[in-house]
């Protein structure tokens, strides 16, 4: 457990919020402090905003049991979209891989959301992902094309490769991003260009 991130000049409810939100991706105590002041200052105004769209992501969303994502409907809005090519199926790592391809529109099919990838040093077993659930989607049918779109880390690719194998035997095609990606290169952080690229060059994966 740290120590405070205010002292003794902060009231207990000032410091919760600040160690809350120090917790954040990419805030840390300093960006948290400035956060909380100007969060302070407009309490009246851009607070209540704030917390009525927490409040709306809290009461509002749900995770879609058919492929992962999270939006306000189950089935999400991507896999209830009539237009969607039914054939193809992109699986990621995680939702912001989802975001981020769907950002880049390229891929026209739909997609499975792992919920993470294969690591050894983190204790990660194939059961902890959504692996079951994708061979049960391709066991269904009427899927022409697996896209495995790992990160280009270690753990993403040797996750790609025990899909490929657990997916030997099902008449589909699969395909993995062409990586021109960077090596250790996370989808999230990618331009659109860049994945775009890598989209539209897959490859079987070998
Ligand atoms: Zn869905």
């Amino acid at each position: 457990m740290r120590g405070p991130i205010w002292g003794a000049m902060a009231s207990q409810e000032i410091e919760t919020l600040t160690q809350a939100l120090s917790r954040l991706p990419g805030l840390g105590p300093r960006s948290a402090r400035r956060a909380v002041l100007w969060l302070i200052k407009r309490r009246e105004t851009s607070l209540v905003g704030l917390l009525e769209a927490l409040a709306a992501v809290r009461d509002g969303l749900v995770e879609c049991t058919t492929c992962g994502n999270v939006d306000t409907s189950d089935p999400c809005g991507i896999c209830a979209d009539p237009r969607r090519d039914q054939r193809g199926l992109c699986v990621v790592e995680d939702v912001s891989d989802l975001w981020a391809l769907d950002r880049a529109r390229l891929f026209t099919g739909r997609y499975h959301v792992l919920g993470g990838r294969l690591s050894a040093l983190e204790g990660v077993r194939p059961e902890d992902l959504a692996i079951g659930s994708l061979i049960d989607r391709v066991e269904r049918g009427g899927i022409d094309e697996v896209v495995l779109a790992m990160n280009a880390t270690l753990e993403g690719q040797t996750t790609a490769h025990y899909i490929a194998e657990r997916l030997e035997t099902y008449p589909v095609r699969i395909t993995q991003l062409a990586h021109g990606l960077p090596v250790g290169g996370e989808l999230d952080y990618l331009d659109e260009g860049t994945l775009a690229q890598a989209l539209r060059a897959r490859r079987p994966i070998g």
